[in-house]
């Protein structure tokens, strides 16, 4: 009997049905019911199989564990910190695809080709609809500004969501400027930083505080949450954009692993999540914005408004973290 180590084990049953060929495995960190309508569309156009294996959190460790012999062949995933740091460990491969290229802008994916940017989310800041006018806040340099003093709710400042959009007034305002910036936005917080996006619209719906941060896709996720469409309906989505610049986002991305056993048939299937038919999908399903030249944000999403993202390339950025959870440390912004 040929031994199996454990990870083999769980990833056989969980692609048992799998056939032999033209098939692709995936880690998803992104839930199966998002993806689905993309596998299905691709299986039917190509006969490829997709598997796709849900890995809640471990999904770089996991892949260092399996090593030249993990069955997976492409990681989808969320936030530009997991995509670097999955580069960083070593367990993607750079790809070269032209029709990627045509559908990826520059900013949004590696420059080395190793990670994929799929759709995109904004940064923005919800704002009361009673108690906040509309233009009253335009720019995230604002949000420092001592006139919204104790009317501002933030999660940690340690969360990636934010240490991405500190690391983006690094690259704005530098590190001195980025300190101050921090600072202001520290003193004029209505509480003490806590919960996830969500819970500070609610605590703007409870009368706590006037403005927030939140990723665009909440005010999506709230509306279809009959226990959370008052707390959406308070609030109103106003896009910051930095002075010279653009509106803070983040992305969706794709990339093939290091091992990738049925390379063919993965690039394939990237190209085809790259489309911007598929990133019109992608993007209605979780209420996010594609990519693509010529695609389009679902009406919902639209109807929040428009915005330019910031012109930075966001490997960028990446960089940038360790420095932005450094500041917020050294400011005590948790505190
Ligand atoms: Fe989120």
């Amino acid at each position: 009997m040929i031994y199996r180590p454990i990870l083999s084990t769980i990833f056989a049953a969980t692609f048992a049905t799998a056939s032999m060929a033209d098939e692709v495995n995936v880690y998803s960190h992104r839930q199966p019911d998002l993806i689905k309508p993309l596998t299905a569309a691709f299986t039917k156009a190509t006969g490829i199989e997709v598997n796709v294996a849900y890995l809640d959190k471990g999904l770089v460790e996991r892949l260092l564990a399996e090593g030249d012999r993990s069955p997976a062949d492409v990681i989808l995933t969320v936030d530009i910190s997991r995509l670097a740091g999955a580069v960083e460990a070593g367990v993607t491969q750079s790809v070269a695809s032209a029709v990627m290229e045509a559908n990826i802008p520059a900013d949004f994916r590696d420059p080395d080709g190793h990670w994929w940017g799929l759709t995109t989310r904004a940064r923005v800041v919800y704002a009361s609809r009673d108690r906040v006018a509309e233009g009253e806040i335009t720019t995230y340099e604002d949000l420092a500004d001592p006139k919204w003093a104790g009317r501002i709710c933030t999660r940690s400042g340690t969360h990636a969501y934010m240490t991405g959009l500190t690391a983006a007034v690094i690259k704005h305002l530098g590190e001195d400027g980025a300190k101050i910036w921090l600072e202001g936005l520290r003193a004029n917080l209505a509480r003490r930083p806590q919960g996830n996006d969500r819970a500070q619209i609610k605590a703007i719906w409870a009368g706590e505080c006037d403005i927030s941060l939140g990723n665009t896709y909440y005010m999506g996720a709230m509306l279809a949450n009959p226990d959370q469409v008052e707390w959406a309906n308070s609030v109103r989505i106003d896009f910051p954009h930095f002075v010279g610049g653009g509106t803070h986002v983040n992305v969706s991305g794709v990339a093939m692993t290091k091992s990738a056993p049925n390379y063919d048939s993965a690039l394939k299937f990237m190209e085809y999540l790259t489309s911007p038919q598929a990133q019109e999908i992608y993007g209605e399903t979780n209420n996010e914005y594609p990519i693509a030249p010529g695609s389009k944000p679902s009406d919902l999403v639209s109807s929040w408004g428009s915005f330019t993202p910031d012109p930075v390339n966001l490997m960028d950025l990446a960089r940038l973290r360790a420095d932005a959870l450094r500041i917020t440390q050294e400011s005590d912004y948790d505190g």
